[in-house]
């Protein structure tokens, strides 16, 4: 995959592989502590791609969907902390996790269902949109990048 990292870009993802490998080149090519914001319908590939992420960071746990746990961390080479917040309702609970601190402390995070509390993400945070456009797969850089 030859691709450049640059808001604005899109790239097609033709398969699960594809997703996978996109999600590895991510954590392979960035540098220095990261938050990145993820953005996409059910369905639309975030769980992929954060598969991609952690195995590119060499992690060794397996990935699932933390929809129920909101929080999940992979440890291996490097953690990755995976944050879902499709089934989180109210902004209080972010509160009551310490989610600032929380991002602060951790240098690798990937969170879907970032659009539900914007306010509440990094100033630095790295925003990628998955769509499923007709039948094509696709990710678009957004602020960040
Ligand atoms: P999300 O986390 O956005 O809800 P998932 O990553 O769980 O989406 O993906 C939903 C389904 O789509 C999974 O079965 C996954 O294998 C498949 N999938 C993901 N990316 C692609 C792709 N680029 N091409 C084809 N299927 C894909
Ligand atoms: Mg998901």
């Amino acid at each position: 995959m030859n691709i450049v990292l640059r808001t604005g870009e899109q790239i097609d993802l033709p398969s699960e592989t594809a997703t996978i490998q996109f999600g590895m080149l991510c954590a392979e090519q960035l540098r220095g502590h990261w938050f990145l914001a993820l953005h996409g319908d059910l369905g639309a590939g975030k769980t992929t791609f954060v598969r991609g992420l952690a195995a590119g960071l060499g992690c060794v746990d397996s990935v699932s969907s933390p929809t129920f746990a909101i929080i999940q961390t992979y440890t291996g080479t490097q953690s990755l902390v995976h944050c879902d917040w499709y089934r989180l309702e109210h902004e209080s609970e972010l509160d009551s996790i310490g989610w600032d601190e929380f991002v602060d402390q951790n240098p690798f995070i990937a969170l879907e269902w970032a659009d539900r509390f914007p306010s509440r993400l990094p100033a630095t945070a790295k925003h990628l949109q998955f769509e499923i456009i007709d039948d094509r797969r696709v990710v678009t850089f957004g602020r960040g990048w």
